[in-house]
């Protein structure tokens, strides 16, 4: 039996530990255009240099060969249910490969979204992928740090709060002025964790470290060195890093399988909704069940993942298969949120918790880095 394994993020990664564990005897083929997997929830702390990018990303050919496993560096393109084939992207090697597989599992994750918005996809700075990130870096240190800088963050959801702590501390390091502005559209920062107690310490947090917060803000255009919101208001900028929404893999849209909004709808096993061959983990999956929508965060990537693996191995047994049941949801998210400084905040059962967080953080980095 081959399983296949298309992308080798959080998700994927899952799924091939687990099948390793619950069956020796599978060929596993895992298949990523990166190289290397990357710790996304450090990207933040690349910006200020409390991390190097070798420090949170590890090769992942060094990391199939350790666990008995086959590794293609190569973009698909295209899948052929039908056919039971993943098609690769031509490179300089061949025209194209077809990888036959009995399973499959799809782990594609996200893509950052720029809702049409003019100007923002070209002019913004992003850290979505570590290269992007790393170009932000080198976009900060290119500014002339002797005169006042303007930096804009778009989006103040999880990542744009740490975007905004961590530009803090990249200034306060160099001894450099800058105006960091954090832009809302919704009435308050962290729209999406439902209580407003962690909104208001996170809120208090950085405006004592300088950040200027603003709500009910809409980017309506981006042009050069300026940002034009719908009221009519200006921010003139030097660097914009876009944090606001994702939205699914453009892969999908080729993809001949059932979607919700766009995004992958599974049953319950996490199999593909009407395949009994073809699972998918992670950010790329809509679940929901009874009122309860799975969040896109690694907590629920890394629990698809093992699900997957043991509903793909009992598939292959004749046993009966596991449902998955989201514990970090839309509904009841939590979340461990880093604020520069070395500061961070736990939000957990609607309640905020600081004492240890940044700690917490670290160790759950370190914990997880040192599998590969
Ligand atoms: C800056 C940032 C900070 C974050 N912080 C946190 C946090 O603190 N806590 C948290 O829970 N979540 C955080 N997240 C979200 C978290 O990273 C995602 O929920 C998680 O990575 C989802 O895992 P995944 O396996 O679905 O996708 P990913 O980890 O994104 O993996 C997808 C993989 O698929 C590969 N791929 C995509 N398309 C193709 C293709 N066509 N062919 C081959 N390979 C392909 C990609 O290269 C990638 O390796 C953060 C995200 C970002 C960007």
């Amino acid at each position: 039996m081959n399983i296949v394994v298309v992308g080798c993020g959080f998700g994927g990664v899952e799924v091939v530990r687990t099948l390793r564990k619950e069956a020796k005897e599978l060929d596993i083929t895992m298949i990523d255009r990166k190289p290397q997997f990357d710790y996304q929830p450090a990207y933040p702390e690349l910006l200020s240099g409390k991390v190097t990018p070798e420090e949170i990303s590890c090769d992942l050919k060094k990391f199939a060969t350790k666990i008995g496993a086959g590794f293609i560096h190569a973009e698909v393109v295209n899948i052929d249910f039908k056919a039971k084939k993943v098609k690769l992207k031509a490179n300089a090697e061949d025209e194209g490969r077809d990888i036959p597989y009995d399973f499959l599992v799809i782990a594609i994750g996200a893509e950052q979204t720029f809702f049409g918005i003019p100007g923002a996809e070209k002019l913004s700075h992003t850290v979505n992928t570590l290269n992007d990130t790393i170009a932000t870096k080198n976009a900060l240190d290119k500014l002339d740090h002797s005169k006042e800088s303007s930096i804009a963050v778009i989006g103040a959801g999880l990542t744009g709060v740490e975007v905004a702590g961590e530009l803090v501390d990249y200034f306060k390091d160099r001894g450099a002025l800058a105006r960091i502005y954090l832009v809302e559209l919704m009435p308050r920062i962290l729209p999406a964790l439902p209580k407003e107690n962690v909104a208001i310490y996170v809120s208090k947090f950085l405006s004592d470290s300088g950040v200027e917060i603003l709500t009910e803000t809409a980017v309506q255009e981006v042009s050069e060195g300026e940002i034009t919101f719908k009221d009519g208001r200006k921010l003139p900028y030097d660097i914009i890093i876009w944090t606001a929404g994702i939205k699914p893999n453009s892969l999908l849209e080729i993809l001949a399988v059932p979607k919700v909004k766009g995004w992958l709808k599974v049953d319950f096993y996490l199999r593909v909704e009407g395949m009994d061959d073809v699972f998918a983990v992670g950010d790329t999956v809509y679940f929901e069940r009874e009122g309860v929508r799975a969040g896109q965060n690694v907590e629920e990537a890394e629990g698809q993942g093992r699900v997957a693996a043991v509903n793909i191995v009992r598939t292959i047994k004749g046993e009966k298969l596991k449902r998955y049941r989201p514990k970090n949801t839309i509904q009841n998210p939590r979340a461990l949120i880093s604020l520069g400084d070395g500061k961070a905040v736990v939000y957990f059962g609607g309640m905020v918790f600081r004492v240890f967080a940044y700690r917490l953080k670290k160790f759950v980095e370190h914990r997880y880095m040192k599998r590969f």
